[in-house]
């Protein structure tokens, strides 16, 4: 009989029942909660006078709504401060510990959870948002959730699921200099497909996946809801134990010990079986960036756009449609593409280390004079440690605007919004039609560091030319 891999393990040990349906009743370890997809689900508890089952295991925050700029209450919109404020009181009546403004802690809820260890390997972990999956970076296994199940969850702890199969994608070898987690995961989503990994978890693994420090691994669990996966993870090792020792909600003394046993008996086995296994060589990733209006749609900044009448008839459709809404011409380079908006931030790439990457690249440069380029880090706690760093300074010398932490531009529901036909060079996980705030506007995933050598050439560019600025030493 073969090994078990982590999924098996841990749905294992999170299983409550089986349901008469064939579903399992799945007990949820961490539930994570924010403004936008909880208020509805409240109100259906406080209907039935019901209580949150688990407070205690329930943490909340505020990130899709609130401005960048200018973060003082009340805010502006009114309906940013509905939500706010009925956060407030929901966390409140419920006795559930909110990371508001004011707690030097809150920032976008895939950030913060990490950050203050609250995230750890093994766990059941969910939310009311779709890239909850970046908590897989530990070894948990984490799925968005819609507001119905956030209303299961708060009122039972629980949650109805159909286990998924399990697919291993290995990536092994050295990424170059200026090749980035963010290109690993749009070069896998790329060749899988955006629907490649429906009905499938997505273990990563291989040597290149495990030198990668945890920020490149949640940016590569982040987006595999992108490539259709429910979950993404990393087998937990000593990278991931590092990371948690001394955080706020991680374990302490003899008990970080302890865990760090169990965290490890939770790793795949050595001979798991898995239902499918795809092999990437990191040596053949090249910087990436979408040009289209999916993740899938990407190319490698030295290539062209497709060619419609060279893909098979099912695709074809879909590579006309996306270049005529961008505008695109088939068989263009990418590379020169003009660009009006420079975005860094975002849940798949905000943390520390990609604000470090993207401000060598634009150290002692300046942002071009058409774009308007804006830095939002993922957490206050990010932005004090840039802060410390002078990393806003270096940002803000070059002409970038350095804002306060939130969702920002990813989603635009608050005033970060492109304007018009605008095209935007951006660190975030989605470019479909309308994602970031105007409804013909135009979005190019990318990683942080291509991002700001874009901002200060004021179009796609290889930031592997900019080789004064990329730190050297490939991973
Ligand atoms: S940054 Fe974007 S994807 Fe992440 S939680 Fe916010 S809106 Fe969702």
């Amino acid at each position: 009989m073969s090994g078990k891999t982590l999924f098996e393990k841990v749905w294992n040990q999170h299983a409550v029942r089986q349901l008469p349906n064939g579903q399992t009743q799945l007990y949820v370890g961490l539930h994570l909660v924010h403004e936008v997809t909880s208020p509805q689900a409240f109100d259906e508890l406080r209907l039935r006078g019901w209580r949150v089952r688990a407070p205690e295991r329930t943490f909340a925050t505020v990130d899709h709504i609130v401005p960048t700029r200018r973060q003082l209450r009340p805010f502006a919109d009114p309906m940013a401060e509905d939500m706010a404020s009925l956060l407030e009181r929901n966390c409140r009546e419920h006795g559930i510990t909110l990371f508001d403004l004011h707690s030097g802690l809150q920032g976008i809820v895939h950030v913060i959870g990490p950050e203050l260890g609250l995230t750890q390997p093994g766990m059941t972990i969910t939310c009311g948002d779709s890239h909850t999956s970046t908590h897989g970076a530990f070894g948990a296994i984490a799925f968005g959730i819609g507001t119905s199940q956030v209303r299961d969850v708060l009122a039972s702890q629980s949650l109805a699921m159909s286990p998924v199969k399990v697919r291993r994608i290995v990536v092994r070898g050295r990424l170059a200099p200026g090749v980035y987690a963010k290109d690993v995961i749009l070069s896998i989503i790329g060749r899988l497909g955006v629907k490649g990994g429906v009905g499938y978890a997505y273990e990563y693994a291989g040597d290149t996946i495990e030198r990668l420090s945890m920020d490149e691994r949640m940016t590569i669990c982040n987006m595999s809801i992108e490539g259709g996966a429910r979950v993404g993870y990393v087998n937990p090792d000593r990278t991931t134990f590092d990371y948690l020792r001394g955080r706020r909600y991680a374990p302490a003394g003899d008990a970080f010990d302890r865990a760090c046993g169990w965290w490890t008996s939770m790793a795949s086995d050595a001979d798991a079986a898995f239902d499918d296994e795809q092999v990437f060589e990191a040596a053949a990733i090249a910087p990436t960036v979408t040009w289209g209006i999916n993740p899938g749609q990407s190319v490698g900044v030295d290539g062209r756009l497709p060619e419609p009448a060279a893909a098979p008839p099912a695709e074809s459709a879909g590579l006309s449609e996306a270049l005529e809404f961008m505008g695109f011409r088939a068989g263009q380079p990418v590379a020169g593409t003009r660009i009006d908006v420079a975005f860094i931030g975002s849940c798949t790439n905000s943390r520390l280390s990609d604000l470090q990457e993207a401000a060598r690249i634009v150290n002692g440069r300046h942002v071009a004079s058409h774009v308007r380029a804006l830095v939002v880090p993922g957490s206050q706690a990010i932005a004090a440690a840039a802060e410390r760093e002078g990393l806003h300074e270096i940002f803000q010398e070059a002409g970038f605007e350095w804002r306060g932490a939130g969702c920002s531009m990813c989603l635009a529901m608050n005033p970060d919004r492109l304007e018009g036909r605008e095209i935007c060079a951006s660190s975030s996980n989605r470019n479909f039609k309308g994602r970031q705030g105007s409804p013909t506007g135009r979005t190019l995933l990318m990683s942080p560091a291509m991002v700001a050598a874009a901002a200060v050439a004021g179009e796609v560019v290889d930031v592997r030319t900019m080789t004064s600025s990329v730190p050297a030493g490939a991973r």
